[in-house]
């Protein structure tokens, strides 16, 4: 009987439908990361894993599965913990979660973007604050989106989606991406930006929607936070380490931009220094995805992969290579 190792408890009827396909389904007993000689010990013998995106995917997690490995699903869109030429030298096909999580990550994107805008984690302490000051002209003024330029950098599903959200509350849309989307300026009236310095320097919102690559790894440094105007947000949810941290926490202190929220940090779970103490940041815990309805169905789509693969069938959901 094919084993399926799964490398965290998931939502959903994922595991069930592992075990309905007949395979012996053995599921992490712990509901957190595991450590990495852990989960090396835990995947052995394993036909499939569905893995989670803190699981580094090399060649070292593959010869710790052993030969009977066929299919690796990451429990997430983003592949960035996959080592691609160790999957295909080794002939094993890697899946991702495409499309069953983009409306939860468009939603938390927005819910960032009026969180941070609307200054609503700063509001909501001082009305706890024991002495909460009544109504008052100045007090905690914020930023309205209808009218502004919201830029996205990389339209790809979430981007689009949150580029619609943006349009729909009447904001101005540019965007910047490696491929020009012209259906998609017609449909919402976006504006395509030659360069990231373009988007950087005219947006008053620029929210990030690129993948973790090595092009983009610090796609957000020092030069290009000054390229953006003082009054302007920086909204991150795609991964950490595309945007320059500390470079982030300078621009944040000195005025160099008004403020940022981010789901993702550049050494999760830990984040820069000083980060935390800024009132200009917003910050959730990689939970941009966290509907119960996109996490059941990635763990579905995530075992539909395997099923697939174990059974001779193409993936639904393969990573590019
Ligand atoms: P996608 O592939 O549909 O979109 C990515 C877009 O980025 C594409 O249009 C691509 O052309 C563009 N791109 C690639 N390199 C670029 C570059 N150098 N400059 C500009 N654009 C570039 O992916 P998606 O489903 O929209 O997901 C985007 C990313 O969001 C994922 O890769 C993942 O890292 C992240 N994500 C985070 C969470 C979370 O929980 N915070 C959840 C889901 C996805």
């Amino acid at each position: 009987m094919p084993k399926v190792v799964v490398t965290r408890k998931i939502p959903g009827n994922g595991i069930k439908m592992l075990q309905d396909a007949g395979f012996e389904v053995v599921v992490s007993p712990h509901d957190r990361v595991l450590e990495r000689q852990e989960l090396l010990n835990f995947i052995q013998g394993a036909d499939g894993i569905l893995c989670m995106l803190t699981d580094k995917v090399n060649e070292e997690f593959i010869n710790a599965a052993g030969p009977n490995l066929k299919v690796v699903a990451n429990f997430a869109v983003g592949t960035d913990n996959f080592d691609p030429a160790a999957l295909s030298s080794h002939n094993i096909v890697g899946t991702n979660t495409p499309d069953v999580l983009t409306e939860a990550v468009a939603e938390h994107t927005f819910a960032l973007i009026m969180t941070i805008t609307r200054r609503i984690v700063e509001a909501d302490k001082l009305a706890r604050s024991g002495s909460p000051p009544a109504f008052g002209p100045e007090v905690l003024l914020g930023m309205e989106i209808k009218g502004k330029t919201l830029g996205i950098l990389g339209l790809g599903r979430i981007g689009s989606r949150v580029a619609e959200m943006g349009k729909a509350m009447g904001a101005n849309i540019i965007y910047y991406d490696i491929k020009q989307n012209a259906e998609f300026e017609q449909k919402v009236g976006a504006v395509f930006k030659a360069t990231p310095e373009e988007l950087l320097k005219e947006a008053d919102i620029i929210s990030v929607h690129v993948p973790l690559l090595d092009s983009t790894r610090h796609l957000i440094n020092a030069v290009r936070l000054k390229m953006m105007k003082p009054t302007a947000y920086l909204v991150n949810t795609s991964r950490g380490p595309v945007v320059d941290e500390a470079a982030l926490v300078e621009a944040l202190k000195t005025g160099v931009i008004k403020g940022a929220a981010l789901d993702v940090f550049e050494g999760e779970p830990n984040h820069a220094p000083g980060l935390d103490q800024l009132n200009n940041v917003v910050m959730t815990p990689h939970i941009a995805s966290a509907t119960i309805e996109a996490r059941s169905a990635m763990g579905e789509l995530a075992a539909k992969n395997i099923i697939a693969v174990l059974s001779g069938q193409p993936p639904l959901t393969p990573v590019q290579r």
